[in-house]
C-alpha cells in the first residue's frame, strides 16, 4: 500500500522567524510573540509574566535561537523538552513563560496548517460554552458600598462567579479591625449579588496558616466557593494544613510552574480546585497534562488568566477540550478598553461566558497597528502590599 498526499505534499512549517511585541497596560505589560514559518503560515502566542516582561522577551530569543528556528512546528513535544531540559536551570516562571509563548504559537501554526481549531487536535470539543467568572471589577478599592454596587453590576452580566481580594494591604497576621472589615465587605457583596452567584476570594498568598484558618471560618456565613492562595504556595505542607482545617474549597496553582511541583501539591489531597496558568507552566499541552493530573484525584481546574487576549484565546481552546473545567477566569470586560483592538477576533465574554470559536489554530491574530500603539510601559506594575492597589485595575 502506498500513502499519498496532495501534489504539494504536507506542510512541514519550519520556523523561520520569531518576533516579540510588548504592550503596556495599566498594571502589566503583555508579551506577545509572532512565529513565522517557511510555509508562509504564522502563529501567535503570549508570554506575559507579572512584571518581568523584558526578562521573558530576552528568554524567548534565547530559546528560539537554540531550539526552535529551523525546526518543524509539528515537533511541539520534542521542542518543549529541549527548551525545558536543555536549559538546565529550569522550572522558573521566566523561562517557562517564554516556552509557553512559543508553544502557543506553534499550536496556532499547526492548527492553521491542518485547518482545525487547536481543541480539535487535543481531544476535541467537549463543552457547548465556557462559563466564566469576572475578576478586576473591584477598582472601587476601599469603600464597601461602592464594591458591593460594582459586584451587583457584575452579577447582572450573567457570570457564574466573581472573584476579588477584600484584604487590602493586610500582611501575614492582620489586626482584628482589618479582618472585620474584609468580612464585612464580603458579606456586603454576598447581599448585593444574591445566592446564585459564586463568590471566589483570592488572598494572593498573604496569610500565615493560623490567620488563614481563622479568617476562612469567619467568612463561612457568606458561603465562599473557593479560598485562593491563603498562604504562599511553595510550602505544600502549610497549604495542606489550611486545606484540612477549613470547610471552603482550597484553590491554588497559578504559582505552581511544573508538574514536578504539582504532584507534591496534589499528593496532600487538600487542594479542591487547581488553577494552572497556561503561560507560566510552559503552554497549552503542559496545562492539559496538569488538568489530567487533577482529574486523577477528581478535582476541577480553572485556568488562571489575568493577562492578555492571546492567553485568553489559548485558555478557551484548552477549556473546550478539557472535561474537568469549572469556570474560566476573565479580566476582559474590566481591562483597558482597547484590549479588544489588539487582536482580530479578540475573545469577549457573552452573557458571562465564552462561545467556542471554530476558526483554525487559536482563531485570533495580532492587529499590529493597535499593538504598536501601546508600547512597553516601565511603570506598569501592581504593588500588591501597598494601599489601594486594586485601584490600578
Ligand atoms: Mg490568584
Amino acid at each position: 500500500m502506498t500513502a499519498t498526499v496532495g501534489a504539494a505534499g504536507p506542510k512541514d512549517c519550519r520556523v523561520s522567524r520569531v518576533e516579540t511585541y510588548l504592550v503596556g497596560t495599566r498594571w502589566r505589560n503583555f508579551v506577545f510573540v509572532r512565529v513565522e514559518t517557511d510555509d508562509g503560515i504564522h502563529g501567535v502566542g503570549e508570554g506575559t509574566l507579572e512584571w518581568q516582561a523584558k526578562a521573558v522577551e530576552a528568554s524567548v530569543f534565547d530559546l528560539a535561537r537554540r531550539h526552535v528556528i529551523g525546526r518543524s512546528a509539528f515537533q511541539i513535544e520534542r521542542m518543549w523538552q529541549d527548551m525545558f531540559r536543555n536549559e538546565f536551570a529550569r522550572g522558573g516562571p521566566v523561562v517557562n513563560s517564554a516556552i509557553g509563548a512559543i508553544e502557543m504559537a506553534l499550536w496556532d501554526i499547526v492548527g492553521k496548517a491542518v485547518g482545525r481549531p487547536v481543541y480539535d487536535l487535543l481531544g476535541g470539543r467537549c463543552h457547548e460554552r465556557i462559563p466564566a467568572y469576572a475578576n478586576a471589577w473591584y477598582g472601587a478599592g476601599a469603600d464597601i458600598g461602592a464594591v458591593a454596587e460594582a459586584a451587583a453590576a457584575v452579577a447582572a452580566k450573567g457570570y457564574r462567579g466573581l472573584k476579588f481580594d477584600p484584604f487590602g494591604s493586610s500582611g501575614r497576621d492582620p489586626e482584628r479591625r482589618e479582618i472585620a472589615r474584609a468580612v464585612d465587605m464580603v458579606a456586603a457583596v454576598r447581599e448585593a449579588v444574591g445566592e446564585e452567584m459564586e463568590i471566589l476570594l483570592d488572598c494572593h498568598g498573604r496569610f500565615s496558616p493560623g490567620s488563614a484558618i481563622e479568617i476562612a471560618r469567619l467568612l463561612e456565613p457568606s458561603r465562599i466557593y473557593w479560598f485562593e492562595e491563603p498562604c504562599d504556595p511553595e510550602n505544600v505542607g502549610a497549604l495542606a494544613k489550611i486545606g484540612r482545617s477549613i470547610k471552603t474549597r482550597l484553590a491554588t496553582g497559578e504559582r505552581c510552574y511544573t508538574k514536578y511541583h504539582l504532584q507534591a501539591l496534589l499528593a496532600s489531597g487538600e487542594v479542591s480546585v487547581l488553577q494552572p496558568d497556561i503561560i507560566h507552566v510552559g503552554g497549552i499541552l503542559e496545562a492539559k497534562k496538569m488538568a489530567a493530573m487533577a482529574d486523577a484525584i477528581y478535582i476541577p481546574v480553572s485556568f488562571h488568566n489575568p493577562f492578555g487576549p492571546v492567553a485568553t484565546a489559548a485558555a478557551i481552546q484548552l477549556d473546550a477540550c478539557t472535561t474537568n473545567i469549572v469556570m474560566q477566569e476573565s479580566f476582559c470586560e474590566y481591562d483597558v478598553p482597547w484590549r479588544f483592538d489588539l487582536l482580530e477576533n479578540c475573545p469577549r465574554p457573552v452573557n458571562g461566558g465564552y462561545e467556542i470559536p471554530t476558526r483554525p489554530g487559536l482563531g485570533v491574530d495580532l492587529n499590529l497597528d493597535a499593538v504598536r500603539a501601546h508600547p512597553y510601559d516601565e511603570d506598569a506594575y501592581l504593588p500588591m502590599w501597598g494601599d489601594d492597589w486594586a485601584k490600578r485595575f
